[in-house]
């Protein structure tokens, strides 16, 4: 199967598996209708994939392929076993991706447009598509500079887009677990309420949980927070200068975002 096919279909299927379980047991009620919030994080989702075509014609995989007939990238260097390659890029593209999120929230211009995810007044699947077209496109040039300068196999590069893609639907669905079995998956993933912690209005929780699959990278980096200030039913979510309005959550009003006082 040609395998933006197969990426399509997975992220469908994780998608309408998250939107499912949401709607059946939410863990937080959305301050907003949902069509409001679902028509702009959806649209600006369409916009992004439109724009990465068109900015950047050959895809991550492409890219991925050209190292690999070209020998450039330290791994095929080295000459590394494909097994160690895929594995090594797998994790070194999810470190760069953590490292990217610390970035977009440190330099004031890239959380410009972060903040963009950030303003949601909800935090639900569709957040986890919710991100500026300038923003999908910078980190589409940062990734192919990760997979040029690792050497990173197409097939890691595939997994990872895959999981990573899955990781976002995942951590930012509107369910909550038992806290005991929260913790527990906390071990290893960043699992939805650590998640929303990230979301809350407190900077200093916003600057925390950066990690969008695996929790190593918050525990390593010094970024980990296990508990909010407030309990996850109670806690502030979205930024406060966007309050929950139907003009703050509208497709136009998140494009022009980064570009405006606010
Ligand atoms: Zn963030």
């Amino acid at each position: 199967m040609d395998s933006s096919i197969m990426r399509v279909s997975i992220f469908l299927s994780v998608f309408a598996l998250m939107a499912a379980l949401e709607l059946w047991l939410p863990a937080r009620k959305a301050p907003l209708p949902r069509f409001q919030r679902w028509r702009a994080n959806l649209g600006i989702l369409v916009i992004g994939a439109l724009a990465a075509r068109v900015v950047l014609p050959a895809t991550l995989v492409g890219v991925a392929l050209w190292a690999e007939e070209s020998g450039v990238g330290v791994l095929h260097w080295l000459g590394a076993p494909v097994v160690v390659s895929v594995i090594l890029s797998i994790l070194l593209l999810d470190l760069a991706i953590y490292w990217q999120h610390r970035l977009f929230h440190r330099v004031p211009i890239l959380w410009r447009l972060h903040k963009v995810h950030h303003a949601d007044s909800h935090v639900d699947s569709t957040t986890g598509l919710r991100f500026h077209p300038v923003e999908i496109v910078l980190s589409l040039f940062i990734k192919g500079g990760v997979i040029l300068l690792v050497g990173a196999p197409a097939l890691a590069v595939i997994i990872f887009e895959v999981a990573l893609n899955a990781f976002s639907l995942f951590n930012h669905t509107n369910i909550r677990l038992p806290l005991k079995w929260d913790d527990r998956l906390a071990y290893l993933v960043i699992t939805q309420r650590l998640h929303r912690i990230h979301h809350s209005q407190h900077a200093r929780e916003t600057n925390t949980n950066f990690g969008f699959s695996v929790s190593w990278w918050d525990r390593l980096f010094n970024s980990y927070r296990p508990r909010a200030r407030q309990s996850d039913e109670e806690l502030d979510i979205g930024l406060r200068e966007f309050p929950a309005t139907s003009s703050n959550a509208r497709l136009s009003r998140l494009l022009t975002m980064p570009f405006t006082r606010s």
